[in-house]
Order: structure tokens, then C-alpha cells, then sequence
């Protein structure tokens, strides 16, 4: 058994503030999946929005996030974060993350605006903005003494005192499948941390890297957490379509300079959805997209911007040009294949302004969590901030406790498991869970769709967790297993609201309600 202070489950963004900012007194070890730079953190692009310009005002910056949200901001969370925003880009400049600078403006840096903000205030590194964060502060995660870094280590369950038959429920650390060793090891810490990021991986396209399966909404879940917001999942209207590629976006810019959505047929489709055809906000050209891949049978429609000389798209979108070209798609020429994919998860476990959850000693932090934050629609660039500043009050919190003893804890049991026979059932459910989330709990839902897919979802679960009962444990079976949860939770929790709202649109609930609500849903119930 591996005992420690803290156990972080999760090196993107979110875990790295609170290791950095608890490892000067505590023994931390930061458990992640895969190697310690893979994660959504690492994909950023746009940047991290915070009040920096004094044009700008943390009251602008708040209203923009609570027009975004559609209601459904919790308001106290949103001005904490926002205030705390100034605070959390100084903390990364200190640690040398090289921001794009701009020697003109007041702060010395290059702010840009993105979609929603009514100002200037999206600070970036480029075009790059995650790699430079998370390379940098992985660099000191390394260097530091007091964090024990597992990487290829995979969480697979919390370990509380309800499932230790012990009064009251307090976690306690997590099992953990070390995947070189094959073996699965204890954790024990004092508080634990889930810092696992979103869920995107359950949808057949999505923008996240594969580490986005959902397990810390899952294990918390089981753990014994509630919920709330799991139907509001934001896609991105534009993601490369192609079956040698996988999360390549293609910027709103193409759009922006002029990119047009075609049918196979070369037919433009926007005009007849909005009045402002292809720059529509993102929400609406990713549901029109939906609407004439569902109506015609297609595995994706095209964005155009061929008819521009070649020259200015070379100039202005040279990464997609390339990346394209290499695939044997010349964009001077010919449309680019594009379909909406999944790209963030609002929804996950209910937290405090410290990141704790309904369990004692547990935090979750950063996109696994539901702070109240994005409502039910995200405000661009807002998800990086709260990694930061949830991270450093949950790491605040965790510093004013006591450190708690600890108490004898089981050994992982895989006398009664067997080695698989059959891994065909994992990949073959990965690819139905997927699938029938892709075609069931969209853009666009209906009651009948998304009854279908509850149905689906239950037999899959069945099978999974017969599978999970028999056999030994391996990354891809705990995956599965946490994406069926994960795709269960947003299914009910898109049933309870009869309503559209923010990224959930119904057919059968065009209007919104007058009240805005929560959708919480809580274990035992
Ligand atoms: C392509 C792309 C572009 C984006 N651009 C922006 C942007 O410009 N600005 C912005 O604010 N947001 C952006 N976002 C969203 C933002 O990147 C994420 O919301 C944020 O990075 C989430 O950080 P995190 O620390 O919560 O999770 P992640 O960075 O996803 O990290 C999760 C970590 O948990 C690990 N993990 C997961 N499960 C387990 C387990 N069972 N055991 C052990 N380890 C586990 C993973 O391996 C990973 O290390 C973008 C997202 C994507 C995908």
C-alpha cells in the first residue's frame, strides 16, 4: 500500500494547481492514466479568459458568463471565479508560461476576443495555449520533491468508509491499475482529488483526447456524490471529418473568412436556418448540421472556402492546410468533410466554491466537476480559469485541515476474476455505446431518441458490469465501464428537463421554462 497526504487523480490543468500548490506541505501523489502532458489541458488552443484590461470589468466579464449560461449560472461561483481570475494568470506568469505579448497594450500582453465576451480578454500562447500552460507547469511537477508523479497508473475505484463497512462516508485514497505492472495497487491519502476531466469519448465525434471517458464522474458517483447538469454537453460545430484523423478542429475562422456548409450535392444549407447563415452562433450551425445529417442520411457535410485564391487560405489557416493535405484533402480546391463533435462536458459532480464534494475528504476540480460555473451553456475560454481557481481554494482548504489518520484498508481482491476471453464484447460495446449516444442524445433530442438510447444504455451496463464482475481489470474495461455510467447519467438527467435550454434543445420541449432549475440527481435516489 502507498500512503500519502493527498492522491490528485488527474494531471491536466486542474491537477497540477493543486499539486503545485500543496506540495510545499504535503506529500502529493499525482496518479494519471497516460503521461503526465495528455489530457484536454494540453488541446487548449483559444486561451484563458480573465479580467486583465482596466476597459475591462469583473461585472462584464460576469454578466457575459451569465448570458452564456441561459439562466442556469450560479451566480456566487461565477463572481468568485471571475475575481480570482487576475490572481490565477499572475500565478502562471510567475511560473515563466511564455503568454503571446503585445509591447502596445497596458499589460504588456496580447488579449484576444472570442465569441460571447463583450471585451478583450482572452490571454494565449499563440494558437497553443494548453501546451504552453501544461508544459510548463509540468516541468516544476517534475522537478518537485514532494509529488510522486504514476504515470500509465489508472484510478479504478474510490475507497470510502461505506465500502470498508465503516460509519459515516470519507474516502480514503482509490485502487489503481498500474497498467506497465499489471497490477492493481492502494492509494491511501487523507483527501483525494478527482481532476479527470470531462466525458467526450462518450460520443462517437468528439474534440477531447481520449482520456475524456468520464471515470471521475463515474467513481464519484458510485462513491456516493450527486450529479447536476449532465445534459448540457457543448459541441463544437466544425470538427475534420476523416477516418484517419481524430479531434482535429477546424476553426470558427474558416467561417469567419467566409467558409460556406454544403451538402454532398454542393447545396448551401445555412440561409435556410438563420438569418446569419454561416456565422451563426456556434450552437445553432452545430444543430443545422445535425438537422441535414439526420434528414439526409450523411456521415458529414462540407465547409467550402475553395473558391478563395489559394494564397489567402495558405496565409491565413496554414496548420489546416496542411494538416489537410496530408490526409490528401487540398482545402485550395476542394470542401473540407466536417461534422459537429462533442467538446465539453458543463455537467459532472456538485462541489462548493472549494471543490468539495458530498463526500467527505473527496474534491473534485476542473471539467469532471459542476460548480455552477458554466450553466447550461460554457463561456468560451472560462474552463481553464476555473481548473485554476477551484484548484487553488480546494488546495487552500485542504491546508487549514488536519492531517487525518488513516484506517487498515483491504488489498485489491481478484482471487474470484478470471483472464478475459472475450475482449470483442469491449470493443463491440465501446463502439454501440457510442454510437447510440452520437444518434440518440445529440444536438437535437426528442423523448423517443432518448428513451431509446436509456434502453440501450441499460442492456450495455448489464453486460458491462457482468463482464466487470468476472474478469480481471484493464484500462479499456474500466473506460467502458465508466462511459456507460457517465452516458446513463446524462441520459436520465436529459429525460428530467422538459424544457430547451442553453445546449439542450428537445423537439418535444421547444420553449424554456419561466424558472430556471438545476437537473440534480443523487445516488441513492
Ligand atoms: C481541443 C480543445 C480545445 C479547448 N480549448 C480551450 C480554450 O481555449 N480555453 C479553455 O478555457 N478551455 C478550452 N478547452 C476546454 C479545456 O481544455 C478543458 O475543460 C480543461 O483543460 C479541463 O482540464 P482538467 O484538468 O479538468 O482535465 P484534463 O486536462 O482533461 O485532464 C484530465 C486528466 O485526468 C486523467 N485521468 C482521467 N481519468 C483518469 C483515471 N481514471 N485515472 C488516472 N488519471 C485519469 C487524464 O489522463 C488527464 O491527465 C478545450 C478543450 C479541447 C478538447
Amino acid at each position: 500500500m502507498l500512503k500519502f497526504d493527498v492522491l490528485i487523480i488527474g494531471s491536466g490543468l486542474a491537477g497540477m494547481t493543486l499539486a503545485l500548490h500543496l506540495a510545499e506541505h504535503r506529500k502529493v501523489a499525482l496518479v494519471t492514466k497516460r503521461d503526465l502532458l495528455e489530457g484536454s489541458s494540453t488541446y487548449a488552443q483559444g486561451g484563458i479568459a480573465a479580467v486583465l484590461d482596466t476597459g475591462d470589468s469583473v461585472e462584464a466579464h460576469i454578466q457575459d458568463t451569465l448570458v452564456a449560461g441561459a439562466g442556469l449560472c450560479n451566480e456566487e461561483t461565477t463572481r468568485f471565479i471571475v475575481e480570482h481570475s487576475k490572481e490565477a494568470i499572475d500565478w502562471l506568469i510567475e511560473l515563466g508560461v511564455p503568454f503571446t505579448k503585445d509591447e502596445t497594450h497596458k499589460t504588456g500582453y496580447h488579449l484576444t476576443r472570442e465569441g460571447g465576451h463583450s471585451h478583450r480578454r482572452i490571454i494565449h500562447a499563440a494558437d497553443a495555449t494548453g501546451a504552453a500552460v501544461t508544459s510548463t507547469l509540468g516541468q516544476k511537477i517534475k522537478a518537485h520533491p514532494n509529488i510522486t508523479l504514476l504515470e500509465d497508473h489508472i484510478a479504478i475505484d474510490l475507497i470510502t468508509s461505506k465500502k470498508l463497512g465503516q460509519p459515516g462516508n470519507r474516502c480514503f485514497g482509490a485502487y489503481v491499475l498500474d497498467k506497465q505492472a499489471d497490477e492493481v495497487v492502494t492509494v491511501a491519502a487523507g483527501h483525494t482529488i478527482l481532476a479527470s476531466g470531462g466525458a467526450g469519448k462518450v460520443y462517437l465525434y468528439t474534440t477531447n483526447p481520449d482520456t475524456a471517458t468520464g471515470d471521475g464522474i463515474a467513481m464519484g458517483w458510485r462513491a456516493g456524490c450527486r450529479v447536476s447538469n449532465m445534459e448540457f454537453i457543448q459541441f463544437h460545430p466544425t470538427c475534420l471529418y476523416h477516418p484517419h484523423t481524430k479531434s482535429f478542429l477546424i476553426t470558427e475562422a474558416v467561417r469567419g473568412e467566409g467558409g460556406i456548409l454544403r451538402l454532398p450535392d454542393g447545396t448551401r444549407f445555412m440561409p435556410a436556418h438563420d438569418a446569419r447563415a454561416e456565422l451563426a452562433p456556434r450552437d445553432v450551425v452545430a444543430r443545422a448540421i445535425d438537422f441535414e445529417m439526420k434528414r439526409h442520411g450523411l456521415d458529414c457535410v462540407y465547409l467550402d472556402i475553395s473558391y478563395k485564391p489559394a494564397s489567402f487560405i495558405q496565409e491565413h489557416f496554414p496548420n489546416i492546410y496542411a494538416h489537410c493535405l496530408e490526409l490528401g484533402i487540398d482545402i485550395t480546391k476542394e470542401p473540407i468533410p466536417v461534422v459537429p463533435a462533442v467538446h465539453f462536458t458543463c455537467g459532472g459532480l456538485v462541489t462548493d466554491l472549494s471543490g468539495h464534494t458530498d463526500v467527505d475528504g473527496l474534491y473534485a476540480v476542473g471539467e469532471v466537476a459542476c460548480t455552477g460555473l458554466h450553466g447550461a451553456n460554457r463561456l468560451a475560454s472560462n474552463s481553464l480559469l476555473e481548473c485554476m481557481v477551484i484548484g487553488r481554494a480546494a488546495a487552500s482548504e485542504i491546508l487549514h485541515t488536519q492531517p487525518v489518520e488513516l484506517p487498515t484498508i483491504p488489498s485489491w481482491d481478484d482471487s474470484r476474476v478470471t483472464d478475459p476471453d472475450e475482449e470483442v464484447v469491449i470493443s463491440h460495446n465501446w463502439d454501440e455505446l457510442r454510437r447510440a449516444m452520437w444518434d440518440y442524445v445529440g444536438i437535437v433530442r426528442t423523448n423517443k431518441r432518448l428513451e431509446r438510447a436509456l434502453n440501450r444504455i441499460k442492456l450495455l451496463s448489464e453486460e458491462i458490469n457482468e463482464y466487470y464482475s468476472n474478469f480481471h481489470v484493464s484500462n479499456d474495461l474500466i473506460e467502458l465501464r465508466n462511459l456507460v455510467q457517465t452516458a446513463e447519467l446524462i441520459v436520465r438527467s436529459a429525460l428530467l428537463r422538459k424544457e430547451s435550454r442553453g445546449l439542450h434543445y428537445s423537439r418535444d420541449y421547444p420553449d424554456m421554462l419561466a424558472e430556471a432549475r438545476d437537473t440534480t440527481l443523487s445516488p441513492g435516489a
